[in-house]
């Protein structure tokens, strides 16, 4: 399938009149076509609430347009707790679902209301002596280890992931929490990640399923929900055939009157934590060409870099691109096309073909919209990039500017050369 940008060329040049590039630029039309798409393939479930994986993109723009169509928010930090809580999600709104979790953080989510998902049967302890007890709702953490496998393809690699109990502790974490005062569970896993395939959700579905069942009927604990997680992916390459969440939502379905209902667990809620489904294609990065090089290879520079979308450098990730008016013009040249941080990895591409490019091109780098900006940082003293959203009206609004000198050396206030950079303070 051919990828196309979602904002075209005049679109885009009104925009860079009035924010310079780099930009991430986000699609509401997308996101909530996608949101509403997601609602309904799991409306099935009288308890089905999705918890956008903060992570994936911290943007509270972004996250308001999820909450009308009824999501929550997955927190793995205290920065995203706070900023989840002050977008007020309240109470069940809000799962923490982290690892490695410092206590305080444990505190934190108790006093607003979180539901939090434990990582590890050692975190009982640690969270009863934190917040002096054991909340009524908790959630625990799953990892059957091994390989995850689909029709004997591997998927992923639970057995090698720091993440979750094991089935015995998971069983035995059930039976501590119940005798401590847990009334009500959830059960979670997160088996593979970024899966282009229908199948992953109901066979995780299945894996979790099964252990409820279990788990419900050796320890008496009352499961109140089970929540799917992230993992589910976009094609980032042009020749992957995209996810369908309607034959996701009724695969689920299926093994869910399966198992679950004969049980007498008809009325178990499911959650999802997804991240990347709900923003990754709703969001592109723009950039624009301001250096060719010809040495050993072809070289286009362009004015974003790692910074600004960190997975080609750090996966090798494919990240499609457009160049903008070019659409329909022969891919008959080949390119690396780099930033300009002092980092033989800063590239976008590698040996990739696309039709001639010019200095002052525009460049859409395509599926940034979830671990794109999120994943950013400030090496090379690099700043941040603003935030643009694209409106359903065709108007653009910036939903975070751009990152300056001043906020870059802002924790160096109070210092001395901090007044020498900026007198005016
Ligand atoms: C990262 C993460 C997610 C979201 O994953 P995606 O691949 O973006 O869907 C969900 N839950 C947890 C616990 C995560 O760490």
């Amino acid at each position: 399938m051919k990828k196309k940008p979602f904002v075209t060329l005049e679109k885009l040049q009104e925009i860079v009149q009035q924010v310079p590039t780099p930009f991430h630029l986000y699609d509401e039309k997308g996101i909530r076509e996608n949101a509403m798409a997601l609602k309904e393939a799991f409306s099935w479930n009288k308890g089905f609430k999705e918890y956008f994986a903060v992570k994936a993109n911290p943007n509270p723009a972004l996250i308001e347009i999820l909450r009308e169509y009824g999501c929550g928010c997955d927190c793995s930090s205290y920065t995203e707790l706070l900023l989840s809580h002050a977008m007020g999600c309240a109470g069940d709104d809000i799962m923490f679902s982290s690892n490695d979790t410092p206590p305080e953080e444990f505190a934190y989510a108790d006093e607003i209301g979180a539901i939090i998902n434990l990582d590890d049967i050692t975190h009982i302890e640690c969270l009863e002596q934190t917040i002096g007890r054991i909340p009524k709702v908790i959630s625990c953490r799953y990892n059957p280890g091994g390989l995850f496998k689909i029709s004997n393809d591997i998927m992923d690699n639970p057995g090698d992931a720091k993440y979750g109990m094991t089935t015995e502790q998971l069983f035995e974490a059930f039976k501590i929490l119940k005798e401590k005062g847990a009334e009500e569970f959830g059960i979670h896993a997160f088996l593979a990640s970024n899966t282009v395939t229908n199948e992953y959700y109901p066979m995780l579905a299945k894996v979790l399923f099964d252990v409820a069942v279990k788990l419900q009927k050796e320890t008496g604990a009352h499961i109140k929900f089970i929540n799917l997680s992230g993992g589910i992916g976009i094609p980032y390459r042009p020749e992957q055939e995209p996810n369908d969440i309607r034959v996701i939502g009724e695969g689920v379905r299926q093994v869910y009157e399966e198992v679950l209902v004969p049980a007498g667990m008809g009325d178990v809620a499911i959650y999802t934590e997804l991240g990347r489904f709900m923003m990754g294609p709703y969001g592109c990065l723009v950039t624009k060409a301001i250096h060719e090089k010809h040495t050993h290879k072809e070289y286009i520079g362009v004015d974003a870099c790692a910074v600004n979308l960190m997975r080609p450098a750090m996966y090798g990730a494919y990240h499609h691109i457009t160049v903008m008016g070019k659409e329909d013009a022969p891919c008959d040249h080949v390119y690396d096309v780099t930033g300009s941080l002092c980092e033989n990895n800063d590239k976008f591409a590698i040996d990739r073909h696309l039709p001639q490019i010019d200095k002052g091109d525009l460049l859409v780098i395509h599926d940034t919209g979830a671990h794109g900006f999120a994943m950013g940082y400030n090496y090379n003293g690099k700043l941040k990039s603003a935030e643009v959203l694209l409106k359903e009206d065709g108007s653009f609004e910036v939903i975070r500017r751009a990152e300056t000198p001043k906020d870059y050396f802002a924790t160096l206030d109070g210092f001395p050369i901090y007044k020498k950079m900026f007198p005016e303070g």
